[in-house]
């Protein structure tokens, strides 16, 4: 997933991303969400 916030192109690294929270909870404008992805494999 791709995301470009505040002018930055940021790309989410899933094999690295621990689903935390932190970045949803940081965003000062709520455009993040976290949500369950069923097609993981
Ligand atoms: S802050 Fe947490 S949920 Fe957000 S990208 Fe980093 S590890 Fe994933």
């Amino acid at each position: 997933m791709a995301l470009n916030m505040f002018g930055l192109d940021l790309q989410i690294d899933h094999e690295k991303c621990t689903r935390c929270g932190i970045c949803v909870r940081a965003c000062p404008v709520g455009v993040l969400t976290l949500v369950e992805n069923n097609d993981e494999k």
